[in-house]
């Protein structure tokens, strides 16, 4: 018995007759010529000066104190987010005890701790979305979870394994350093900690650092305001939940059309009295269909469900054949009409050119009928035609909602389209499009996360390796590391992330992979008295070149895109290839790593076996 959807809310599919590649291509090429701009990700602005009060936690009581640690353990683990606990997991399990946590928040979850505005959900299935289900011992409630389920698992994750007697939360790293006589790290914080490790583990967040738009007037603005990352329910009233009766006599203004906007707006055209939402590029918004798990599926499952069911979704994602899709959502989608015109094809073996054509038409069927359930769903057809995206699907992360769109047939909710310019200015009473102000009581910023930008400057805190060089300095020319885990002159040192790395759609699975490789090696490293171990020059080398060349194919997909986080703001090049993910398959990279485990040396590590 298996739990599979039957897309049963799918709007009528466009046939592959009905297509006209070339015009959509040149479509897609003017919506993205729009918005390309010379700043790239410059555009956007640090939560700074005025903004710096923004960031403020507000699910803790300000002002914690605690006495500065001096002491040292073997493991400190920076981030109490999915990669975080995922490391310290599978670290407990080989035995490391003496494992410390560092977090930011008040508490586990990283992501799911931070974001809690209205609506908040996984759009990803929770069934491998939700790291270590079966060790938890827990099932989700529902298909896609909610904000609240997927913190508290965090916290369950953080219990089971022992992880809150020596977590430092609300302590923010401020600096690394490297002692070569002790090899140990310094790990100091705002707290005025110095404690030594034996081994750091970074694990910061892909989307860690909220953002700005760099909009003129920005600091002019006199009305209540705030980051989707900090919602204030203060102002706003309600919860998660929605029901913001707090907005009832206000006029709300969001900037943004992400994922998270489309995860609140639905709550906030309900709440208040007037919603204008400004808009630059309209989300790709498929069907979702959410329900609640089936109970009796879930008693049939067999031990190892969770990583087969895991597995299934990358190996499709990736382009691999599988006999059954066991998720079979949205995502999964794009990958059957590709194998539908697959099984079609019969005129022999395809080459890389006819394989790119075959995902174009793919891709473009995907999205005609994407744009098809914007038509049927909202009223207004002028709207409805601003609200159609005009790029590939994966140029920018997909969406799923059953409620955004007909959220705009509301008489109080308006889209005000900016045509990818932007909004032209922000004035101490609103925002201006096109001309046109539009007072707001209340601005609501959804204007995502860095990325792209230096890793100390997101990271929040400078590494000094061997030698005193710092990462931030190493990797100016960009990125260096073997297998995204290890750079050379940074010795104990792992590197939780996206870069040269596997990238996946369903990214817990990614940082699972990376938490047993990190367990493994430090477990290696412990039982074979091994004193350092780092990147060799060669392997770290090979490593770069690997990246750059399997690069390529997606740069060429990605120069074609509308800007965004996913090709560096319409700037794609040898920089951002060699910053950028593995450009294999999720798959292969996990399938690589898994033999280096095998092979057992370690290999393209140097190793300083400790003097008895
Ligand atoms: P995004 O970066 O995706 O969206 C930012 C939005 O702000 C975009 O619509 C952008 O437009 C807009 N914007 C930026 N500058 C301006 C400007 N000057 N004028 C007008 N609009 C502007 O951030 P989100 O917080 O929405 O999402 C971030 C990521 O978080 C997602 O991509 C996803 O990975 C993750 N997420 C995952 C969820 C899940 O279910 N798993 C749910 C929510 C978020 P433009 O597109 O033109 O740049």
């Amino acid at each position: 018995m298996t739990q599979k959807d039957t897309n049963s809310g799918s709007s009528s599919a466009p046939q592959e007759s009905e297509i006209d590649a070339d015009k959509l291509n040149e479509k897609y090429r003017e919506e993205r010529d729009k918005r390309i701009r010379d700043d790239g990700n410059e555009q956007y602005l640090q939560f700074e000066d005025q903004f710096a009060q923004y960031m403020d936690d507000p699910y803790v009581e300000p002002g914690f104190k605690r006495a500065p640690l001096s002491d040292e353990v073997d493991v400190v683990i920076i981030g109490g987010g999915f990669g975080g606990l995922l490391a310290a997991a599978r670290l407990r399990e080989a035995g490391v005890k003496d494992i410390r946590v560092i977090e930011k928040g008040g508490d586990f979850g990283g992501t799911w701790y931070w974001n809690r505005y209205p609506g908040i959900a996984c759009d990803i299935e929770s069934y491998i979305y939700l790291p270590l289900l079966e060790e938890v011992g827990y099932m989700p409630v529902e298909k896609y979870s909610k904000g609240d389920e997927i913190f508290a698992h965090s916290q369950a994750i953080g219990k089971k394994y022992d992880l809150y007697k020596d977590a430092c939360f609300q302590t923010e790293v401020t600096e690394l350093n490297w002692d070569e006589d002790f090899a140990r790290w310094t790990v100091e914080t705002n707290h005025g900690d110095k404690m030594r490790a034996r081994f750091v583990c970074m694990s910061n967040g892909p989307l860690n650092k909220p953002k700005l738009p760099g909009i003129p007037g920005i600091q002019e603005y006199k009305g209540h305001a705030f980051h989707t990352s900090r919602w204030d329910y203060d102002y706003t009233g309600g919860d998660m939940y929605g029901k913001l009766d707090g907005l009832k006599d206000k006029v709300v203004g969001i900037i943004g059309t992400g994922a998270t906007a489309v995860q609140c707006v639905p709550h906030l055209g309900e709440g208040a009295k007037e919603l204008f939402v400004f808009q630059r590029t309209p989300s790709s918004v498929d069907f979702r269909n959410n329900k609640p798990t089936d109970t009796q599926w879930a008693e049939t499952l067999e031990p190892g469900w969770h990583q087969h069911r895991m597995n299934n979704f990358n190996s499709l994602l990736s382009g691999g054949f599988e006999s059954e899709d066991l998720v079979d959502d949205g995502w999964t989608d794009i990958v059957g009409n590709m194998m539908e015109l697959l099984k079609k094809k019969t005129d022999g073996a395809m080459d890389i050119d006819a394989l790119f054509g075959m995902m174009e038409k793919a891709d473009h069927l995907k999205m005609e009928e994407i744009r098809g359930r914007v038509e049927g769903e909202v009223a207004n057809q002028d709207d409805a035609a601003v609200l159609k995206p005009y790029y590939r699907q994966f140029c920018k992360r997909p969406c799923f909602h059953d409620d955004y769109l007909a959220t705009y047939n509301k008489p109080s909710v308006h889209i005000v389209d900016t045509d990818g310019k932007g909004v032209e200015r922000i004035t101490e009473k609103g925002v201006v499009v096109a001309g046109v102000e539009y007072p707001v009581d209340c601005l609501i910023y959804s204007t995502g996360f860095e990325v792209g930008t230096a890793y100390t400057r997101r990271a929040g805190y400078e590494i000094y390796g061997r030698g005193g060089i710092s990462l931030g300095e190493k990797w100016d020319g960009g990125i260096a590391t073997l297998h995204g885990l290890h750079s050379r002159g940074f010795p104990n040192l792992f590197i939780m992330g996206t870069a040269q790395t596997a990238f996946t759609a369903n990214y817990p699975h990614a940082l699972s992979e990376q938490g047993i490789n990190i367990a493994y090696t430090v477990k290696h490293a412990i039982d074979n008295d091994i004193r350092t171990l780092e990147a060799s020059e060669a392997a770290e080398a090979k490593w770069v070149e690997t990246i750059i060349s399997k690069a390529r194919m997606g740069t060429r997909f990605f120069e074609a895109c509308t800007p965004g986080y996913y090709n560096n703001e319409g700037k794609p090049g040898e920089r951002s290839g060699q910053d950028g993910f593995y450009g294999g398959s999720s798959d292969e990279f996990f399938r690589l790593m898994k033999s280096w485990r095998e092979e057992g040396s370690l290999e393209g590590l140097e190793l300083e076996v400790a003097q008895s």
